[in-house]
């Protein structure tokens, strides 16, 4: 496998990248579908499968702006290696989470309501819906309050999620971050967090809630995860 910058020159690499700079775009699109980013807040980003890169959301860009050149290729160490505008003031905590979690490949990064209200209560959202037992295996957890620009976020991503089923973290004060094995699946528990956020801040605000026993919540989660679907 090529790494770093140099991948760039292997025709694999050069057609992975091209395939996610167009699934980005449509990936951020579902975003503003789904109502999980206002104006120019949130970012996706894609590892390169055999290269030590990302493509990620430049900064500042609207929604409606995207397009596959526009999409910033950066190495694992934050900086830009291809792409002519700035990418993301996130990238360097997309790029630790690369760097600490190698099976993530795909990682997303919302203010959505709901879930960010959470964030700002600076509460995990208890596990009391089997839909959550299934899509996160348990509470969506609370990570600290991290400064923006540097990789304090990733660090505080990492931190929160190493060893934790669940694929969504609230950081305080801030919003979410949602890893995936690809940009689609972190895209897909960024949707889940959100739906879950609203629903349980509903049952919230009419009396106490209860949580699922932890033998359901495993019960839940392992026949989501072995069992549902298609074969
Ligand atoms: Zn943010």
């Amino acid at each position: 496998m090529t790494v770093g910058p140099g991948a760039l020159a292997d025709p694999a690499v050069g057609a992975a990248i091209g395939e996610l700079r167009h699934k980005l775009v449509e990936l951020h699109r579902s975003l503003v579908d789904n109502g999980l980013v206002a104006w120019t807040s949130g970012n996706i980003s894609a590892r390169v499968p055999g290269a030590d890169l990302l493509v990620i959301k430049p900064s500042g860009v609207g929604y409606d702006d995207l397009t596959p050149e526009s999409m910033v290729v950066c190495d694992l160490a934050g900086a830009r290696v291809d792409g002519y505008l700035t990418p993301s003031s996130d990238t360097a905590s997309h790029a630790y989470i690369y760097r600490h979690m190698p099976d993530v490949g795909g990682v997303v990064h919302t203010h959505s309501r709901y879930a960010t209200a959470w964030a700002a209560r600076g509460e995990p959202i208890p596990c009391v819906l089997t839909a959550m037992a299934d899509e996160f295996g348990g509470e969506i957890p609370l990570g600290p309050f991290a400064p923006i620009g540097g990789d304090e976020i990733g660090r505080a991503v990492v931190d929160t999620l190493t060893g934790h089923r669940s694929p969504a973290v609230l950081l305080r004060s801030h919003g979410v971050f949602t890893i995936g094995r690809t940009a689609r699946d972190a895209v897909k528990a960024a949707v889940m967090c959100e739906d879950v956020a609203a629903t349980v801040h509903l049952a919230a605000s009419r009396g106490e809630l209860t949580p699922l026993a932890q033998d359901q919540i495993d019960a839940l989660h392992h026949r989501y995860t072995t069992e549902y679907g298609q074969p």
